[in-house]
């Protein structure tokens, strides 16, 4: 059964998370998950692998229900609309309307292989946001620009490296002018030498002012561009706080140990 409370709906923040809960079965993932994403934040989320990032991600992003707990995005509660003090699951396409202010990337670059870069790009505007050609070919073309690739907008994702295509699918994301950018362990499956290549794209980024939910191992891209670390382990929060007192000078043990083992 599902309890939730609209007061996580508030303006001001990004994505606020109050005893966030998620089970798959008998298995409790998230153990009561509390956080807040301010406009124009970037936190970084580290955890040991399967601590439940990417299912807290996959829930700000809807492509999860919660179990218990509150979860608003962008003002509007996560899976219920509320209409004359009652709140009603949200159908499909309210759903798909809430995503698509929200971009995500992955650690695998899932372009599609059959289009060209410049294609893939132009594909949910249009597909989506039914919106102009024209327009979005030159919104497409500035995006390519701007992650160093407008020499590749006819090239197939199969003859680019794993850091161009990475690129791409930032640009992609960035096509449908989301409110909110996700990462998940976007570098973890590149090559070393072209790690640096997306970090720069992603600190860019971060620089314009977008809000960003970053989960990545790269504590020198946490400790340069966060504003927020989040440490999580095991479904909760173990620690939290800016990225001196998180990363630099850990209180917990468990912080303390992950952080001495990634570094
Ligand atoms: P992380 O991203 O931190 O590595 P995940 O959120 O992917 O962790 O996974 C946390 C736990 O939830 C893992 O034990 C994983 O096996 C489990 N899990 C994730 N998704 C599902 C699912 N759809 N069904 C069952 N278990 C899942
Ligand atoms: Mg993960």
């Amino acid at each position: 059964m599902t309890t939730v409370d609209a007061s996580a709906a508030e303006s001001g923040y990004m994505v606020r998370a109050k005893n966030v809960h998620k089970s798959f079965g008998s298995l409790e993932v998230l153990k009561g998950i509390t956080l807040d994403v301010r406009s124009g934040e970037v936190m970084t989320l580290l955890g040991p692998s399967g601590s439940g990032k990417s299912t807290f991600l996959r829930l700000i992003n809807h492509l999860e229900t919660l179990s218990a707990g509150q979860l608003s995005v962008d003002g509007e509660l996560v899976g219920y609309r509320r209409a004359q003090n009652k709140l009603y699951e949200l159908r499909e396409h309210e759903i798909a309307a809430m995503r698509a202010r929200i971009g995500m990337v992955f650690q695998r670059f899932n372009l599609f292989p059959h289009m060209t870069v410049l294609q893939n790009i132009m594909e949910a505007p249009i597909g989506v946001l039914r919106q102009p050609r024209d327009q979005v070919r030159e919104r497409a073309e500035t995006l390519l620009d701007r992650v160093g690739l407008v020499d590749k907008r006819d090239a197939y994702p199969s003859t680019l490296s794993g850091g161009q295509q990475q690129r791409v699918a930032i640009a992609r994301a960035l096509a449908m002018e989301p409110r909110l950018m996700l990462f998940d362990e976007p570098t973890s499956a590149l090559d070393p030498e072209l790690v640096g290549e997306v970090l720069e794209v992603m600190k860019d980024l971060a620089r314009s002012g977008m809000t960003m939910v970053v989960v990545t191992h790269e504590i020198g891209f946490a400790r340069e561009v966060a504003d927020s670390v989040v440490f999580m382990d095991d479904g909760v929060v173990v620690e939290a706080g800016t990225p001196q007192e998180v990363l630099v000078n850990p209180q917990h043990p468990r912080t303390q140990n992950f952080i001495s083992r990634v570094l």
